[in-house]
């Protein structure tokens, strides 16, 4: 069943090649190309796809920067998978918790919000991410794909009924690894978390919406991703060359930097609202 999705490129797999601090640029104020201004002043379909840097930047530990402390003695198999799940509900469900309760501590970041405002900006947006914190939909996006599933949107292991978390009860899971899951109040099975393990596959219609979207625009913005996470990472791919100009920002250089028009190496949440500013601004 892997090995065959894997064919299909629909399971969620990673890379383990990682970038080094080597691959750091220099943050400097970025020289915005006009043509870049002019694109965006005048795109008919603009793609944005996000992964962890953007939460990075709002204090969110990456995935695996988050295998610290408490978890420092877990690996990413046992704690994102079925198999982990299965093994210590109480386990995985705590991580995932302590992950959440993190997240709903932080704040949407520049970067978030000016994503938010180009939305009201251009004639058609579409945001794609990779991340599984809810901040995007806090700055004011209307509708994001969240293709590694959310924190925020568990279900029913057997009968994938949608959990809601009660909003009085926010633990305070510092020092407790363990939290057992809640029970699905449809058909008492365990609830999990709605986010995407490993070995799964990416949720259908979110994904078959971003590689429409990413077929069809005109500009496409690949912002904070390292583009190691198969299969999101081939969707720059599945633009049209003759129509479409991608444009990555990134601190970091990655292997997109052969592909993209455009590489801003920076912050998001210093070179979005700078190109925002050069596309829109009045002044
Ligand atoms: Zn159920």
């Amino acid at each position: 069943m892997y090995a065959e999705c894997a064919l299909k490129n629909t399971v969620l797999m990673v890379n383990d090649k990682r970038l080094t601090n080597a691959n750091l640029l220099n943050e400097t104020q970025q020289m915005i190309p006009q043509s870049l201004i002019e694109k965006l002043q005048s795109t008919q379909h603009l793609v944005i796809l996000t992964g962890a840097g953007v939460s990075a930047e709002s204090g969110i530990a990456t995935f695996r920067d988050a295998l610290t402390g408490l978890w420092r003695n877990y690996d990413a198999q046992s704690l994102a998978s079925e198999f982990g799940f299965l093994a210590d509900p109480a386990l995985v469900w705590g991580w995932y918790e302590w992950r959440r309760i993190r997240v709903l501590r932080a704040q949407p970041n520049p970067a978030h919000h000016t994503i938010a405002q180009l939305e009201k900006q251009v004639t058609k947006l579409t945001l794609i991410t990779q991340n599984v914190d809810d901040l995007h939909e806090r700055a004011g996006s209307c509708e994001v794909l969240h293709l590694h599933g959310s924190l925020h949107q568990p279900r029913c292991l057997l009968c994938e009924q949608p959990y809601i978390f009660p909003k009085e009860t926010l633990p305070e899971n510092d020092k407790e690894n363990r939290i057992k899951p809640p029970r699905c109040h449809l058909c008492d099975g365990p609830v999990r978390p709605g986010v995407v393990w490993f070995g799964e596959q990416l949720p259908d219609h979110a994904w078959q919406l971003a590689q429409e979207a990413c077929r069809h625009c005109d500009l496409m913005l690949v912002v904070g991703t390292s583009g190691v996470v198969w299969p999101v990472a081939q969707l720059p791919y599945l633009t049209d060359k003759k129509r479409c100009s991608i444009v990555q920002i990134n601190p970091l250089k990655t292997s997109l930097n052969a592909v993209a028009a455009f590489n801003l190496h920076g912050k998001a949440g210093e070179i979005l609202p700078q190109l925002y500013a050069a596309a829109f601004s009045k002044d």
